[in-house]
């Protein structure tokens, strides 16, 4: 199937009294026609900001340093922010965590859906209308006429999740980003989401960037799955390698802290430590500080990505030929 975008040694930094920080660190990955890439990582680990890379949403103190990021073609990366708000209506769409932050208060849905029809695709306030409707109908809300006339807070969680992927549908984008859009939601609604997004996805052969800190919700969802770790990717595979062959040891640590409801005697195993700041300078690799398996190695050099398969790449030292992986030196000592 055919790229749809290409994201090439991606160096995003923001400024400080010490100068620019990097929080992503040459990341390099690609999305192709109709499938779902996940990016999973702890808070910080800068998977939320390579989205608002690619969608020219970053704050006014980050930039992009380094690197492309082709879109059908084009490097996003280059774009005036004319054209990116453009790329934004058209194109590329994303959805975040809360809805009630993305939908204004004071507004009705009707008029927060009709809009970007009316601007981008120069719908008539009539003709926007009907389409609203459409769209609100497409992403399960009942009764979508009178919803059209409701505010925000008249909604549930749920359903304002859904009018905010019916808004980022209405430009019929050829990627929708979404960044962690369950996380606030109860356990339940998060499900009927996560339907959501896959059948909608399937029915309008998009591709889709979801990102998140769930390995749940990745299973679920994923095609292919791409760890991040202190703002560079340390593991990327099909999501069945990633689930039942995982290489590096933070993705172990990430799967292995996966609570499993089925199994009451199921002990949480979260990965000591904490991420790094930004501002933080660590030698050799950036988990060592935290990998139960580091040795002198580790310390002193930044370690190359390995290839596992031809999909699975690792970016650890044990994967090097001739280091015995001797279940860990320091492992003992956790
Ligand atoms: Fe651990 Fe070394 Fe691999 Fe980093 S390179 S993950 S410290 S074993
Ligand atoms: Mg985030």
């Amino acid at each position: 199937k055919e790229t749809v975008l290409e994201v090439k040694d991606l160096v995003t930094t923001f400024k400080s009294a010490d100068g620019p920080l990097p929080a992503v660190r040459g990341a390099s990955f690609s999305v192709k026609k109709g499938e779902t890439l996940c990016i999973v990582g702890e808070s910080g680990c800068g998977k939320s900001i390579t989205a608002l890379s690619i969608m020219g949403l970053l704050p006014s103190n980050g930039m992009i340093a380094d690197g492309s990021i082709f879109f059908n073609q084009k490097n996003l990366a280059e774009m005036s922010p004319k054209q990116m708000q453009k790329v934004r209506g058209n194109d590329v769409s994303m959805i975040f965590q809360e809805p009630m932050t993305a939908l204004n208060p004071v507004f009705t849905v009707g008029f927060q859906i009709r809009e970007p029809l009316m601007i981008h695709l120069k719908l008539s306030k009539k003709q926007a209308h009907m389409r609203g409707i459409e769209l609100l109908k497409m992403v399960g809300i009942p009764s979508p006429v009178e919803r059209m006339n409701q505010f925000p807070h008249e909604l549930s969680g749920g359903m304002r999740q859904r009018v905010m992927i019916a808004i980022a549908l209405s430009c019929n984008p050829s990627l929708l980003i979404a960044d962690e859009p369950t996380t606030a939601l109860d356990v339940t609604i998060q499900a009927q989401i996560i339907d959501l997004l896959n059948d909608l996805k399937e029915q309008l052969d998009m591709s889709m960037i979801m990102i998140t800190h769930d390995m749940g919700v990745v299973a679920e969802i994923a095609d292919r799955v791409i760890v991040m770790y202190a703002g560079e990717i340390i593991e990327e595979g099909r999501v069945e390698e990633i689930y039942e062959n995982p290489q590096h040891p933070y993705t172990k640590g990430l799967l292995a802290s996966v609570p499993n409801v089925d199994d009451p005697e199921f002990d949480l195993k979260p990965i000591v430590g904490s991420m790094p700041m930004l501002n933080e300078q660590i030698s050799g690799c950036r988990f060592h500080p935290r990998c139960p398996f580091a040795f002198d190695k580790c310390m002193e050099k930044s370690p190359e990505t390995f290839q596992v398969t031809d999909k699975q790449n690792v970016r650890c030292w044990l994967q090097e030929e001739g280091v015995e992986q001797n279940g860990g030196r320091r492992a003992s000592s956790l």
